[in-house]
Order: C-alpha cells, then structure tokens, then sequence
C-alpha cells in the first residue's frame, strides 16, 4: 500500500526533483575518482570541496570543518567511539542524555562493555535535559558529552547552547546529534557552543546513505576508516560523490526556504495538536508545548495499542510511526515515551506523526478524521 498522506517525515523524507537533477551526472557519465589526476577525477573533487562550502555555509562553518559520511548513524559512531576512545588515557566517563537515538545509546553500550563508564541522564516530562544535571554529573574523568539537538521521537529542542556554553573551557568534548534539526531550524556553528555535530541527508529530501560530521577547528578527531586519504586521512574510502553533491543541493535549498517552511508547519502542528484536543478524548501530547520540532506532533492515547492504530491508519492511506521506526515490530514503549514518564495506559498508544514541506491543511484534516474513526472502532474493541 503507498502513503497518500505521508506523516513520517522523521524517518525520512522523500528526494527533491532538484537534488536528484544535480546528482544525476555524478551516477553516469561524471564517474571520476576525486583521487585521480586527470580532468574528470579533478572535476569530481571540485564537486565534492564545492559541496563542502555549500554545507559549511548553511550552517555557519568553515569547510574544514565538514566531514563527510555514510549518514546520521556513522557521525555518532564516529563521535562516541573514537573521540571517546581517544581519551581512554585521560579518562573513561560520558554523559548523554535517556533519550538519545540509538546511533548514540548503543555506542555508548558498546564502550559500557569496554570498560567506560557512562551517565545517561533523565529527562523532565517534556524529554528536557537540564543544564544542572549535566553539571552535576561531571567528574574528573569525564572526556565526552553528548546531547541532541531535536529528539526524533518527540521533536523536544534540547538547551544545546546553554548545554555547551556550561561545558565551555572544561577540556570536554560536547557532541549533538543534530540530525532531526539540520535544515528544519536554523543552526549556526559560529555561535552554537558544540564541538562536534552530526547530520544526515535524507531527513532533509537529500538522498539516502550519505550525512556529515562537524567538527569544530583543532578539536581532536581520530581516523574512523583507515585507507585513502580521503576527508583528509579521517575517514578513508572513495567518495560518494553523488551523494555528497545531492546533499548540499538539498541542505542549501532547505536552508534557503527555512523563513517560509518553519512557521508554516508550525502552524500546521498548532492546528494539528488543536484539533486532536478538542475531538479525540484522553489524548495527551508529548513533547514540550513549543520548544520542539516544527513538523512533529507525538500522541499517546488511553487505552489504545499503537500497532494496531498503525494499520488501521495505513488502511485509509495514511503513513505514520510508533515511537521511532527503529522500534517497528515491537509493541514495546520506547526508551523516550518511559523516559518522559507517559502514564502505563496511555504509553502503549504512542504515535508519532511528523509533517513536511509538502504536507497541508487538507492532509491534516483527513488524518484527524480518520484518527477518531480508528480510534472509535479500537475503543469499541475494549
Ligand atoms: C535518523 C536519525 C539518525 C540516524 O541517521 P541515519 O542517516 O539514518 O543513519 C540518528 N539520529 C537521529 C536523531 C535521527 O533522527
């Protein structure tokens, strides 16, 4: 069955015609490796520092700072793994937050089995970390802090800067995951306090496989993939030049339109959310009220079993999620819904809709409706 009204945009988004366009030499007769001397080689590396400048530009960064990867997953390896790793010496402790994406928990995990020691902070009932917790939870031997930007689940905006400005001259590395948030608000690296910073193309309709690590002027950064010289002997490999140019044609084209999208969808959630109130009975939102992602509205409804209402949704063409996609197949509450303390009859009835550029009014209005019908025949099931 295909989406007619596609709400999880948090998962993915759909390529736009102009990235596809500029990726389209690169997949056919532009098959140079950047690594060759002649011409053909030569123009590929210029497409790829070209993007480099394109992306360091949407968000305020100089294009040394930009390194290139497989996607959101890869940059938060990169991240905890290695630069944590690199630190084993001065120390083994990493504070991050309950409610990271699994790219971050289970590389924390991973180096749990190590040996490290980490800190997973709670969250208040918006999925907020406070700037005292995180505080307050370091030690001498803490070399890494890492908090997200957007939550995928729940949309909450993290105080990254307040987060960053209380860590600032510590000798802490400060990591975000910012890949819900890279092209739907507005970023800035020269005035974001965060030493490091992770983003993925396809979550903002550039192509699959392919996303980007910050990494602020003269922090440390080991090599990931060794081989080639590549992204300056950090992370070796030949380049996935299509993918890189189609990012940066995406990231500049939703960095452009940002001033009209954002308060649109904005929009669209506070009439989405509005209505859900009024005509669904024992709803809540979750999430903070205002300091969250523009397009996304998180529910839990009483009583109801998410992966039901998912199909019978799916039924009236309407794509949507439960919890984070990672979760699919489990009715399990995630990790973010229990972190927020959603009540035991309410958080099996976890849904997540997640509005893009081309989602409107119209779409909006046949979600609702169709959402009280689901839910009526779910309830009547009782
Ligand atoms: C999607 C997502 C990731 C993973 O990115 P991929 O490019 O799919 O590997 C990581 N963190 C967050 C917050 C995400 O939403």
């Amino acid at each position: 069955m295909s989406c007619k009204i596609y709400m999880d945009h948090a998962a993915t988004t759909e390529m736009l015609p102009e990235v596809r366009e500029a990726m389209e030499p690169y997949l056919m007769e532009e098959y140079g490796n950047a690594s060759t001397a002649y011409e053909m080689g030569q123009r590929a590396k210029d497409s790829i520092e070209k993007a480099r400048r394109t992306i360091a530009e949407a968000i305020d960064a100089n294009p040394e700072e930009i390194f290139f990867t497989s996607g959101g997953s890869e940059s938060d390896n990169w991240v905890i793994k290695n630069v944590a790793g690199e630190k084993k010496h001065v120390g083994r402790h990493i504070i991050t937050s309950k409610i990271e994406h699994h790219a971050i928990l289970r590389s924390c995990q991973y180096l749990e089995e190590l040996g490290y020691d980490l800190t997973y902070l709670d969250v208040d009932s918006y999925g907020i970390v406070d700037v005292e917790s995180v505080l307050a939870a370091l030690r001498k031997d803490t070399t890494l802090v890492s908090i997200m930007t957007g939550n995928n689940e729940i949309g909450t905006i993290e105080p990254v800067a307040e987060i960053g400005a209380a860590l600032k001259n510590r000798g802490i590395a400060f990591h975000t995951d910012a890949v819900q948030a890279v092209g739907q608000i507005p970023l800035s690296m020269r005035h974001l306090p965060v030493d490091y910073l992770s983003a993925s193309a396809h979550k903002f309709h550039g192509p699959k496989g392919v996303g980007f690590l910050f990494v602020r002027k003269d922090r440390d950064l080991p090599s990931f993939i060794h081989g080639g010289s590549q992204e300056r002997g950090k992370r070796a490999g030949t380049e996935n030049v299509a993918g890189i140019v189609g990012m940066a044609t995406a990231l500049s084209i939703a960095t452009s339109e940002m001033y009209y999208v954002r308060p649109r969808l904005v929009r669209l959630r506070n009439y989405f959310v509005e209505r859900l109130r009024h005509e669904i009975p024992d709803i809540r939102l979750n999430g903070h009220p205002y300091k969250r992602l523009p397009g996304n509205v998180n529910i839990s409804i009483r009583g109801i079993d998410a992966t039901s209402l998912l199909v019978l949704l799916e039924e009236d063409g309407i794509c949507a999620s439960a919890g984070s996609a990672c979760n699919t197949g489990q009715t399990r509450v995630s990790h973010v819904i229990e972190a927020i303390g959603v009540p035991e009859d309410y958080a099996p009835g976890s849904v997540r809709f997640t509005m893009g550029r081309q989602t409107n009014r119209r779409q909006i209005d046949e979600t609702v409706d169709s959402l009280k019908r689901c839910v009526k025949i779910l309830r009547q099931q009782e």
